[in-house]
């Protein structure tokens, strides 16, 4: 893989597509994990005398601009981690940015506003997407990718810009896709590979995938609802995506097949709905009130996951085991971070919120084999699927 370092950057204006994607709160930014993990090759790039220009996204906004989304925070934060002020464009490709690109000096710093701004940035149109790719090329010389939570997406500032622009990967990447690498190919067994969180649709197809790999799938988080509904429990108001219920069926049948064990919670903790102080209690997973959702594991299923986890050689684990922003429901998650830092198998901790969490819940990076920026992204590379982003990189 082609690096920045083989790279000329002295003098040169690059543009650095990263993974800024962190979650904010009320307005600050409450994980700055992302943020850290883009830092070792934007100061390589200004201390070699290049003119950096930043390009993220953050959130979902629909193709325009939406002061909800604004990388403002996001700014801020990168300013007081380099030490000195990042100015930001009120735009991504338009006047402000051209302006502020224009003014840039070597070993400068500007950032754009939020890609998503524009429809051109995730259009499925090739043609949409590459007209906003040719804005983007317009305002550098060369291209450093190191967005790696977004690889995995065919979105212009991803893979059309990469076709336009001298090219190469940035260091996030590269430590990415080489910790990412030991869970393909010879993985050291047991395997085990736990599931959570809330993107179920972006997610869920990876299993097929990882029955073929893993020795054991432990899964929690809203991920735990379409296979519960599958075994003919009720759910009761619990986060579910009612299409997924029939593929949920198809794995359990599919690993009883390939002798892999797919493990399901016991017990989870229930509520009316994720609040702060809202009466909670624990409940059979096939006992889930009608009127209340299930928010994280419960002890039963967090003991049993811990034990499971501690006789690993190896773990992947993508996805909260609840709400684990939430006090009441954090305790899945914690049990599963614990278990990790005790045993000694190599671990992967993927997933922007699964690495907020373990921030958040007092364990540090450090503690685990790695810790990956990208959530669904991970998810694809260790899957051996196509990735667009690393892909256009080893175009001619
Ligand atoms: P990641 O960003 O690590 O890939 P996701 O974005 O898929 O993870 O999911 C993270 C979110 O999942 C968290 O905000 C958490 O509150 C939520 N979550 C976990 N378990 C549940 C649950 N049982 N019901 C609703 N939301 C949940
Ligand atoms: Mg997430």
């Amino acid at each position: 893989m082609k690096t920045i370092d083989d790279l000329a950057v002295a003098g040169k204006r690059v543009l650095v597509r990263a993974d800024l994607n962190v979650p904010l709160d009320d307005g600050r930014v409450a994980d700055d994990g992302r943020i850290r993990a883009s830092m070792p090759t934007l100061t390589a790039l200004t201390d070699r005398g290049a003119r950096v220009i930043v390009c993220a996204h953050l959130g979902r906004p629909k193709g325009k601009p939406d002061p909800r989304y604004s990388l403002a925070p996001v700014a801020v934060r990168l300013g007081e981690l380099l030490g000195r002020p990042v100015e930001l464009a009120a735009d991504t490709v338009g006047p402000s940015a051209h302006a502020a690109v224009a003014a840039l000096r070597p070993g400068g710093l500007v950032m754009l506003e939020n890609l998503r701004f524009n429809a051109g940035e995730t259009s499925p149109d090739d043609m949409d997407r590459g007209l906003f790719a040719d804005q983007l090329a317009e305002l550098a010389d060369l291209y450093v990718a190191d967005g790696f939570g977004a690889m995995h997406r065919k979105h212009a500032s991803v893979y059309d810009v990469a076709l336009r622009l001298p090219c190469a990967a940035g260091y996030l990447v590269q430590a990415e896709a080489a910790a990412l690498s030991r869970l393909t190919g010879d993985i050291r067994r047991p395997y085990v590979v736990v599931l959570g969180g809330a993107k179920v649709s972006d997610k869920f197809s990876a299993i097929a995938s990882l029955i073929t790999t893993a020795d054991q799938i432990l899964v929690g988080g809203a991920m735990a609802f379409p296979f519960l509904a599958a075994e003919g429990y009720k759910v009761g108001s619990s986060l579910l995506d009612a299409s997924q219920v029939d593929k949920a069926a198809d794995y359990l049948e599919q690993a009883a097949r390939a002798g892999t064990e797919i493990v399901l919670p016991s017990d989870v903790i229930v509520a009316a709905g994720p609040a702060l102080d809202t009466p909670h209690k624990v409940v059979a997973a096939d006992a889930i009130p009608e009127d209340q959702a299930g928010l994280d594991i419960g002890p039963e299923s967090a003991a049993l996951f811990a034990v499971t986890i501690r006789q690993a050689g190896t773990v992947f684990w993508n996805g909260p085991m609840g709400v684990f922003e939430l006090p009441a429901f954090a305790g899945g998650t914690k049990a599963v971070a614990q278990a990790l830092t005790d045993g000694d198998a190599f671990s992967v901790v993927g997933g922007g919120d699964t690495g907020a969490a373990i921030r958040a819940l007092g364990f540090p990076d450090a503690r685990f084999g790695y810790v990956s920026t990208g959530g669904g992204a991970s998810l694809e590379f260790i899957q051996g699927e196509p990735m667009p982003g690393l892909d256009a990189l080893e175009e001619p």
